[in-house]
């Protein structure tokens, strides 16, 4: 059973796992540091509901990604803009979930500093779930509890990438009491060179992470984000987002996503959720300038129960009207995946057997260049952030 080529299409999402009545699949962690089903013989009764249930094998949407509505939205009140990534709406479609008697399925850094989904309806837990973790998460028994609580009628929003989504409707299929707010996703990092990455950064500053912001807004406001690592003996280290921070100009430069991610099947494709969210790059001077280059989302309205949920918190938000066709120009992860780093192979293959120090140099090697080097004085110069401004200004 499962007898597929798991290594390019397989997503991790745990479907499988989920469904399995027997409890005879685990997922384990391949060579690249994905997790994948492995089947425990034993236990097996071949009934090929996994086979059955898998949404990588039983894909087949032809229509076209058509949403009902495309807005932008940004927070009246951004008090808090330093806790979300883009515009925050995230955090006010969670908080009505549990004003209903929800619970929120999210992804959260556990103490491992792995991320993890968990299901919770407590709002400082919820809270962990804001900020953009870029690395492939674990979904653990999450689609499993969320049977469990709608079989008592309570509602669940579960929030996280396409593929992940499509694993919970594969599972519990259509179900009014889960809402689904899809995250706009260009390719998840392998957790196994999150992991050495942060083994290497402990190791340097002697001390363990307690948390990381990888959209920090400091100076430079929401579109020139930094990095920053917080440690257990107090210290933070903060990086430019790209350019300077190793790991995400890895990640950046797609060298270490899940084989899938390059091929995603979703991109493109009618959503299976009920909206989805992501940045609004390249967006109107106008609206930056009034944000105060705070963050602003672009939420695509996928069906009326989407519409319904959001016309919940749409009072919390400046809102206005996009055209998709304009927002993906700037933005081709809502439709398009990303095209796999040429050394993404050898990367891999180097990845088997180095220590921590080694894979950080063997990241720099291959996607640092000159350019790199002459964009991070730019930024410190303050340069490179007003010929972005200039875009935002000459564009609209
Ligand atoms: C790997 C990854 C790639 C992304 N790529 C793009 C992109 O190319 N273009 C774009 O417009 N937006 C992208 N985003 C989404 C964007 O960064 C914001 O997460 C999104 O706009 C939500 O912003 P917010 O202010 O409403 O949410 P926040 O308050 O910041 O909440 C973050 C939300 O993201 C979820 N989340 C965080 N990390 C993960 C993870 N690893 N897996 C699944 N869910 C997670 C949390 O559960 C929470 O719901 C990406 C996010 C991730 C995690």
């Amino acid at each position: 059973m499962l007898e597929f080529d798991k290594r390019h299409k397989c997503f991790g999402c745990t479907a499988c796992k989920s469904i399995c009545p027997q409890q005879a699949i685990e997922m384990i962690e391949n060579e690249e540091g994905f997790l994948e089903p492995k089947i425990i013989e034993e236990k097996c009764i071949k009934c090929g509901l996994c086979e059955r249930k898998c949404p990588a094998i039983n894909y087949n949407q032809k229509e076209k990604i058509n949403p009902l509505k495309v807005i932008s939205a940004y927070k009246k009140n951004s008090k808090d803009y330093k806790n979300y990534t883009s515009g925050g709406v995230f955090i006010e479609l969670a908080k009505k979930i549990i004003e209903e008697n929800g619970y929120v399925c999210g992804c959260i850094w556990n103490d491992n500093m792995e991320a993890e989904h968990i299901l919770t309806n407590n709002i400082s837990e919820i809270e962990k779930m804001q900020t953009s973790k870029y690395v492939q998460s674990n979904l653990k028994d999450c689609i499993k509890r969320i049977k469990e609580l709608t079989k008592d009628e309570i509602k669940v929003l579960f929030t996280g990438t396409a593929c992940q989504i499509a694993a919970v409707k594969s599972v519990l299929e259509d179900n009014d009491l889960i809402y689904t707010c899809e995250i706009v996703c260009h390719g998840v990092p392998s957790p196994k060179v999150w992991r050495k990455y942060v083994g290497y950064m402990e190791k340097k500053t002697k001390s363990k992470i307690k948390n990381v912001n990888f959209r920090f807004k400091g100076k430079y406001g929401w579109i020139t984000p930094f990095s920053k690592y917080y440690f257990e003996n107090g210290k933070e280290k903060r990086f430019l987002t790209y350019n300077e921070d190793v790991y995400l100009q890895g990640f950046s430069k797609s060298l270490f996503y899940r084989k899938s991610c390059y091929n995603c099947i979703y991109k493109g494709k009618k959503s299976l959720s009920d909206v989805i969210i992501g940045d609004f790059w390249g967006c109107p001077s106008k609206l930056l300038e009034n944000n105060h280059n705070k963050g602003i989302s672009i939420v695509l309205i996928n069906n009326e129960k989407g519409k319904r949920l959001f016309d919940k918190i749409s009072e919390h938000y400046i809102i206005n009207e996009e055209v998709l066709e304009d927002v993906i120009k700037e933005n081709s992860p809502i439709i398009k995946p990303v095209e796999e780093n040429d050394n993404r192979q050898k990367f891999f293959e180097d990845l088997i057997d180095i220590s921590d120090e080694k894979m950080v140099e063997n990241i720099k090697k291959l996607t640092f260049n000159k350019n790199t080097y002459i964009k991070q004085w730019m930024y410190k110069l303050g340069i490179l952030e007003k010929l972005k401004m200039n875009r935002y200004r000459k564009k609209h």
